[in-house]
């Protein structure tokens, strides 16, 4: 799919037609985090210090002590710094049109407010050309790069309709390859009396649609939205047709979402913010990954997920924006790193590792979100001696440079 289609700008190259033949060796690495426990201090982030990481046309050709690197066509002088994978940002909604300003000034001024929620961005999505929706996509995707992100993964379920859902998913798959089918966001405005038959579309003709442009098939599952057996029975039609399930899950209240999950072996459980004992012992015996979303809870004022009771579990743990303009309008990776260390007890590099690895692992990927050779050349500069300064030094634009697919894009 897309391979076909023009990437808007500022270019990101997509795929390896777009990569240099050359090889670059970044040396003077103070830390560099590889995320390969075979590798350096032994721990999970594989932390190699006085490093060097060869970058060779779009993969990692070889890390190791900076001193015993091999020589290479280009070299650049890290000068100290630290380097870690590329963001894996495997939850974000970024085909929407509109903002949710008011409704957020209301929420944290304490005030009413009488709109509708997602429907006010269905509306705005609906009424939106594919040129708006595709500049805003645009503009998301580089605020991200800048901060770090290198993948992401994004949805529909802001149009609700066959011809709105199936475009937006288009649009995304212009983008990234990690498209997610979520007509299950919540039920279209004008079947709210008729949930069966919204199902019915969702499972049917849209799902028909959406297919052929999407990887991944979401439900929002929650009161209010979808129930279990209706979940069920729209990732069940959606795995029918070649897509893999992943969960909006277990968010605001206790329920099944997360069993669910771990019963149709979904790549990832996301929000994963109200567990019981139950829940945490079927994703800890799983390969299903806990994808948390602390930008929800911060712009919502909500509950913290326990972070510590899950990766004490045993259960993979996934770090990620939920990119989105009414619960968690946030592009940034590195502020819910800091979230995740100051309020969700995880340490530094469990959130790095989160944000990089987990991401990678919610995403069934192993060539993205670690610095080892046959690796994807995704990777972050920062302008801090160490990737605890992520979390060190919150909301500072630690950044300094990106690769993207070995060619440097910040
Ligand atoms: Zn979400």
């Amino acid at each position: 799919m897309r391979t076909d289609v023009q990437t808007a700008e500022p270019r990101i190259p997509k795929d390896e037609t777009d990569t240099m033949s050359s090889s670059t060796v970044i040396t003077n690495i103070a830390a560099l985090v590889t995320n390969d426990p075979s590798l350096g201090d032994n721990s999970p982030l594989g932390l190699v210090r006085d490093a060097a990481v060869v970058i060779d046309g779009d993969r990692i050709a070889w890390t190791g002590e900076s001193s015993k690197a091999p020589a290479t066509d280009n070299r650049l002088d890290a000068e100290g710094r630290a380097v870690l994978p590329g963001f894996v940002d495997s939850h974000s909604h970024l085909l929407f049109a509109g903002d949710r300003t008011e409704e957020f000034n209301a929420r944290m001024s304490g005030r009413p407010y009488g709109a509708g929620g997602i429907r006010t961005t269905v509306a705005a999505t609906r009424a939106a050309s594919d040129e708006e929706l595709e500049a805003g996509l645009t503009r998301y995707l580089a605020e991200a790069l800048r901060q770090g992100t290198t993948t992401f993964e994004t949805k529909s379920g802001y149009g609700l309709t066959v011809a709105d859902e199936s475009r937006a998913l288009r649009i995304a798959a212009r983008h990234t390859d990690e498209v997610t089918y979520l007509g299950a966001h919540i039920v279209a405005p004008e079947l709210a009396d008729d949930p069966a038959a919204y199902v019915d579309l969702v499972t049917g003709e849209m799902l028909d649609a959406c297919a052929p442009h999407a990887r991944w098939i979401d439900v929002f599952c929650e009161k209010g939205a979808f129930d279990g057996d209706q979940a069920r029975a729209i990732l069940t039609a959606g795995r029918a047709k070649g897509l893999h399930p992943r969960i909006h899950a277990n968010q605001l209240t206790h329920g099944p979402g997360v069993r669910l999950a771990v019963e149709l072996d979904a790549a990832s459980a996301d929000h994963c913010t109200h567990l019981t004992d139950a829940d945490v012992d079927a994703l800890a015996n799983s390969r299903t990954v806990a994808t948390l979303l602390p930008g929800a809870e911060f712009s919502t004022r909500a509950e913290w997920p326990d972070a510590r009771r899950l990766l004490d579990a045993g259960v993979t743990v996934a770090l990620s924006t939920d990119c989105n303009p009414g619960s968690s309008f946030t592009s940034s990776v590195p502020f819910c790193i800091a979230l995740a260390v100051r309020d969700m007890g995880m340490t530094p590099d469990e959130a790095v590792w989160a944000a990089t690895a987990g991401g990678a692992a919610a995403l069934r990927r192993d060539d993205i979100g670690r610095l080892t050779p046959g690796a994807y050349a995704d990777l972050t500069l920062l302008d801090a001696p160490s990737h605890v300064h992520l979390a060190y030094r919150p909301g500072v634009p630690l950044v300094a440079g990106v690769w993207r697919r070995g060619v440097r894009v910040v």
